[in-house]
């Protein structure tokens, strides 16, 4: 196994059965050793340094009924809403002014919120700040929707593939989605020049071990520059309400993998990691990870962007706990990078 890890680290690209068998290797030396190459390939490029992202929660309606999310359109239970440009803007001030230099716009797919919109609240948020990252996650759109908020001044796109396999996807999306719709869209978006990050969730419902290493040969082939893995959790008032969550061994063990095969990729520490385990977040970055997303979203709409159970917010997982996060990462050695971290 240690074979692996160093061939892993020197770059080369291995079979799916050397994949496989690090991803399903118990715990002990050799996992040991590919967690302490993972995070000095993360220290050689970014030293112990985490840049952080404001996350702003944009809308929680969603046309989609994706069976895994809290949002889905066919959730009755969620109070939704929506922010309007003068909310972003706000959010945003807010976040300038605690030193966030990256907004990421996420929500669900809400047809209200128009293209148009999108585009006017990127050109503005462009406009006063000049200086700043502006991502965006809001889902499959068509590239000509991708290609206008390219131009009005967004740089990074957000979209996980969810999961390689086609039939995998069906299990875990009704019919109206398809697995290839939002390869295209991952197409698409890093062809129009987006820093462009997709990612799966690590033991969502009927996920098998070589389903994830499909994912890892399609994350080489497509060689994003932000790869964003966390553990599912269910949901209370989804169709996978009483599936057991992923585990937080194997979503470490994930991304030392993928930190040793794209090291210059910007990889979060994800809230879904936070969230399953209190040292979830500290793990996750001792594990090769080097990015935090702090929630920015308005304190008044914060619980109702609830993907999942018990989703964290606050604390260290929020804006406002920024002190609180640094403390956090006190105690492994490594602090907040306030950069814009591009991937570089
Ligand atoms: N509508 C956007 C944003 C989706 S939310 C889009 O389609 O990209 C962002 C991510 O949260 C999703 O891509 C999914 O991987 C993750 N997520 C959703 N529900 C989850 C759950 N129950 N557990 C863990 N992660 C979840």
């Amino acid at each position: 196994m240690k074979e692996y890890v160093e061939r892993l680290e020197g770059g080369e690209a291995l079979s799916s059965e050397a994949l496989r068998s690090l991803l399903v290797m118990p715990d002990g030396d050799a996992s040991a050793y590919l967690q302490e190459c993972a995070r000095r390939v993360a220290q050689s490029r970014f030293s112990t340094s985490v840049y952080v992202r404001g996350l702003i929660e944009v809308s929680n309606y969603c046309r989609n009924n994706c069976y895994y999310c809290g949002i889905r359109k066919g959730n009755p239970e969620v109070m939704r809403y929506r922010l309007g440009k003068d909310d972003i803007l706000e959010c945003c001030r807010h976040g300038y002014s605690l030193g966030f230099r990256t907004f990421v716009l996420q929500g669900g797919e809400d047809p209200r919120q128009t293209d148009d919109f999108v585009v006017d609240v990127v050109s503005a948020i462009r406009a006063l700040y000049p200086d700043c990252a502006i991502t965006l996650s809001l889902g499959e759109k068509p590239r000509e929707a991708y290609e206008r908020f390219f131009r009005a001044g967004a740089n990074r796109y957000l979209l996980r593939h969810e999961t390689y396999n086609a039939a995998h996807y069906c299990q875990l999306h009704p019919a109206e989605m398809s697995r290839d719709n939002r390869l295209r869209c991952l197409h698409d978006l890093k062809d129009i020049g987006y820093q462009t990050g997709t990612g799966i969730m690590v033991g969502s419902p009927g996920q098998t071990v070589d389903d994830i290493v499909a994912d890892l040969l399609f994350i080489r082939e497509l060689a994003p520059q932000m790869i964003g893995i966390g553990p599912f959790i269910p949901h209370h008032a989804t169709p996978f309400a009483l599936e057991k969550a992923g585990s937080v061994e194997l979503t470490l063990r994930l991304l030392s993998i993928l930190r040793l095969m794209h090291p210059r990729a910007l990889i979060p520490a994800t809230t879904a990691l936070a969230t399953l385990s209190p040292e979830g977040r500290n793990r996750g970055i001792l594990a090769g990870a080097n990015v935090v997303m702090p929630n920015l979203s308005p304190l008044s709409v914060r619980q109702k962007y609830e993907l999942y159970n018990d989703k964290a917010a606050l604390g260290a997982e929020s804006a406002e706990g920024l002190q609180a996060l640094q403390k956090e990462l006190d105690r492994i050695g490594y602090r907040i990078d306030y950069g814009r971290g591009d991937y570089v």
